[in-house]
């Protein structure tokens, strides 16, 4: 006797088991038609079909951590190292804010220093002068000290990404080296730390790792859950050669299947957590050209265009087939509103595409 539920029945409820989950990860064909439909359809009603812009800068890929998947990690000496200029990075901010793209993101591997510290700030403080207040700013810079995130805080960022990559402590450690400078509970502790400055917080995590199980993503779908996120980006795992991890590559599902799998996990988790914002990740882009207008087809409501000066692109290599990393910034901005037209959603230019739930959560409580 089959008990499993139907994905009809199960797409009618409102809250979802872990096994539910499972079932919705797993759907293939029709089943998964009418999940990416009923995915479609939350969107629609909770956000709306605009998608928002982020302007990402990818900074500097000088890193002090030794993450097994990355390829900037520390130990890669195959990378040569950047670091972009204060005026680059401003010159960028200011694309983004003239480009109206609403919002702009700074990321970069992991650093911890007074002179980080204080760098950063003062660029913040430095962009928002020079945009009016007016471009909305999100930074993802790793683990760093409450004093640090709160001093990036109130010189103006309000939203912040450190993706938990795996909740299941396990998987975590396998796919970090085992010493205090990658553990698991000091990364769940800044998420939460983050939380309490009152940033709008987001995680993610990647998909389709070594070792990862459906039942290892049902619950991280679970942890954003009960961790009440505001955000979240996540996309599939993508090997990098000169990486620990890419010895286990002949385990991994093939490309094709990891990107329809991240479109399950984005559909699976609009139904879950309805209002919140969802980023279609630059390396669903590595697999499928089209593949980021595919996620904002089942979900996704939040894109980030990567306006480093190209000359930096090909360095800022996490993982393989990164795209556009020939491109200027200009090329990126009619590219894409005519795609994301296609793919039945618009661009709301200008504005800062706040996540919804952040409100939410914060009246509720
Ligand atoms: N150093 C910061 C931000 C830069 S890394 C941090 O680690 O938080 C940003 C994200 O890139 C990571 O969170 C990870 O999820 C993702 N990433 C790294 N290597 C990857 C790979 N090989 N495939 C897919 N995503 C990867
Ligand atoms: Fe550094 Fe982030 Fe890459 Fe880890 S994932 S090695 S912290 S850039």
């Amino acid at each position: 006797m089959n008990l499993m539920k139907n994905i009809k029945d199960i797409l009618n409820q409102k809250e979802f088991s872990k096994e539910d989950l499972v079932t919705m990860l797993s759907a293939k064909g029709d089943d998964q038609k009418l999940l990416f439909a009923k995915a479609k359809e939350v969107k629609e009603r909770e956000v709306g079909k605009k998608v928002y812009y982020r302007g990402l800068v990818e900074f500097s890929n000088i890193c002090s951590k030794d993450c097994y998947y990355c390829g900037i990690r520390k130990g890669n000496n195959q990378v040569s190292r950047f670091n972009l200029s204060d005026d680059q990075i401003l010159q960028a901010a200011e694309f983004a804010y003239k480009s109206s793209y609403g919002s702009f993101v700074m990321q970069s591997g992991e650093i911890s220093s007074p002179a980080f510290t204080e760098r950063i700030e003062n660029l913040l403080r430095e962009i928002k002068r020079l945009t009016n207040d007016e471009l909305g700013i999100t930074i993802s810079l790793g683990e760093q000290t409450e004093e640090t995130y709160r001093r990036w805080f109130d010189a103006g960022a309000h939203r912040y990404l450190l993706r938990i990559e795996s909740s299941n402590r396990g998987l975590y450690q396998k796919l970090h080296p085992n010493d205090a400078n990658h553990s698991f509970e000091k990364r769940l502790e800044c998420l939460n730390t983050l939380k309490k400055i009152g940033y709008q917080t987001g995680t993610g995590v990647m998909i389709a790792l070594p070792f990862q199980t459906l039942e290892h993503l049902a619950d991280d779908i679970l942890f954003m859950r009960d961790f009440d996120v505001d955000m979240v980006g996540m996309g599939p795992y993508i090997e990098h050669p000169d990486t620990p991890l890419y010895q286990y590559r002949n385990e991994l599902i093939p490309l094709k299947e990891r990107f329809e799998l991240a479109l399950r996990m984005i559909a699976t988790l609009r139904i879950v957590m309805r209002d919140i914002n969802i980023a279609a990740a630059t390396a669903l882009q590595a697999i499928d050209p089209i593949g980021r207008e595919k996620a904002a087809k089942v979900g996704a409501n939040i894109i980030m265009p990567n306006i480093t000066p190209g000359l930096y692109r090909n360095s800022y290599k996490l993982y393989e087939n990164k795209p556009c990393v020939d491109e200027e910034p200009q090329d990126c901005v009619q590219c894409l509103d005519v795609r994301i037209r296609l793919a039945d959603a618009y661009i709301g230019y200008g504005e800062w595409g706040d996540s919804k739930h952040y409100f939410t959560r914060n009246t509720n409580s």
